[in-house]
């Protein structure tokens, strides 16, 4: 190993920087997504507000803002003064810490459906708790999904999104198949084969879970009435309805997608704005359904689960969500701005975008002339164009736009500017 840490901050190109790293990181990436379609990869130098800037010095206006986490905008001083200042205090001693109760608190207070929780590290671990809970709690095994739905990389959630019938398959190499033998999809909104599946496996089902707001193929509201249906019929089947608001908690609205639509699951499960980006998830529910672990008969821990700079993450992230009482009708009227550029964009250049939007959550994707679907490589060269005029957006259609108090209406024109500009040059 050749220097020190200060040289890792000399000035170099995007792609020396990224070759370089790609020598000791494999692929470059420590997530799959960060390299999934990209065409022109940048090396992050810093981020703050709305904008990521890269090793060579450019500023970007992002509206993939990390996938999520930051409705406040990057290094947001109220977020982050806080953790740091835990930091100087220890930020893992392995023991329960004041702090803990004041950020399980705060998640009580403001979504409906948890009474207790458990804090874990990441979506995907929290989710793999959430369905086991669910497995204690009904003595059975089978887990309803919906395809596109992500709930992250485990082994019994990571699936394709077509089926045989009923049975998704595993999505990656290595993966065991047998592990997928007791999920289930079916498509969302998908109300005859919601019931379909509940006719023929109710009895043995112990969760049906979703994305309350699919956001992980595009953004697809729930069809009016079908998160009432799981409702319905989980309830009468003795099965619990699962929700997974890694992205919608906090984010649609200050209670989640539950708050939103009026529907409460039995269990929920929350990351992203919930820890203003640092990595930091929980699962929860009435303290019913949390008795399995108040007794410590169920099985979760970890090293780091609800360090303690994760627990002044949540606790400072939600004290202000909690703080601003006008927080989501502003991030409405954002996003509704957004869409209504975008589409301007769209219409100047004579291309169709399809937009999808709920509150401040947006897929944005170029739509083939010729079909009128959506159409991936297009869309790729499309982000290649608007990367090189300064704006980021993740390269996969099916990854949503995310907004913060930190994009400023001049910075939704900006990026509608460079739209239309990029939608000029990409051929249809
Ligand atoms: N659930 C949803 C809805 C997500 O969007 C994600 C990640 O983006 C996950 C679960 C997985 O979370 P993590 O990447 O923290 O494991």
């Amino acid at each position: 190993m050749t220097g020190t840490i200060s040289d890792v901050q000399a000035p170099q190109s995007n792609k020396t920087a990224y070759d370089g790293l790609r020598d000791v990181v494999a692929g470059g990436v420590s997530s799959n997504m960060r390299a999934r379609g990209v065409a022109a990869p940048i090396v992050v130098d810093s981020a703050r507000g709305a904008r990521v800037r890269d090793v060579e010095g450019n500023e970007l206006i992002d509206v993939n803002m990390g996938y999520g986490p930051h409705i406040f905008g990057y290094a947001d001083p109220d977020v982050t003064e806080h953790i740091a200042a835990q930091f100087g205090r220890g930020h893992l001693t392995g023991l329960p810490h004041r702090l803990d109760r004041r950020a399980a608190e705060l998640v009580a207070e403001l979504v409906p459906g948890v009474e207790q929780l458990r804090f874990a590290n990441s979506g995907t671990e929290a989710l793999m708790s959430a369905v086991r809970l669910a497995r204690v709690l009904t003595g059975r095994t089978l887990v309803l999904t919906f395809g596109g739905h992500y709930h992250g990389w485990s082994e019994t959630l990571l699936r394709t999104r077509e089926c045989d019938g009923y049975r998704p398959r595993p999505l990656a190499p290595g993966m065991i198949p047998e592990a997928m033998a007791h999920t289930l999809q079916v498509g969302w909104n998908d109300v005859a084969a919601v019931e379909a599946v509940f006719e023929e496996h109710g009895g043995d089902l112990a969760a049906v879970l979703c994305e309350p707001v699919l956001a992980n193929a595009g953004v697809v509201a729930p069809a009016p009435g079908f998160l009432e249906l799981l409702r319905r019929l989980t309830r009468s089947a003795g099965a619990l309805l699962v929700f997974d608001e890694v992205i919608t908690g906090f984010r649609v609205a200050r209670g989640g997608a539950q708050e939103r639509y009026g529907v409460e699951p039995d269990l929920t499960v929350l990351s992203k704005v919930m820890g203003g980006g640092f990595p930091v998830a929980a699962f929860g529910g009435p303290r019913d359904a949390m008795k399995p672990l108040a007794q410590l008969e169920a099985f979760h821990a970890g090293v780091y689960a609800g360090n303690h700079a994760a627990m002044a993450a949540v606790a400072a992230s939600l004290a202000k969500v909690r703080s601003l009482p006008a927080l989501y009708t502003e991030l409405e009227a954002l996003g509704a701005y957004a869409e209504s550029r975008v589409h301007e964009a769209a219409a100047a250049a004579q291309r169709t975008l399809q937009v999808r939007r709920v509150g401040s959550v947006m897929s944005v994707a170029l739509t083939s002339p010729a079909t009128g679907a959506v159409d991936p490589g297009g869309h790729r060269r499309l982000q290649t164009a608007c990367q090189a005029r300064g704006v980021y957006f993740h390269p996969i259609p099916d990854e949503p736009w995310f907004l913060s108090t930190a994009h400023t209406r001049a910075d939704l024109d900006t990026v509608a500017e460079v739209l239309a500009e990029s939608l000029a040059e990409v051929a249809a």
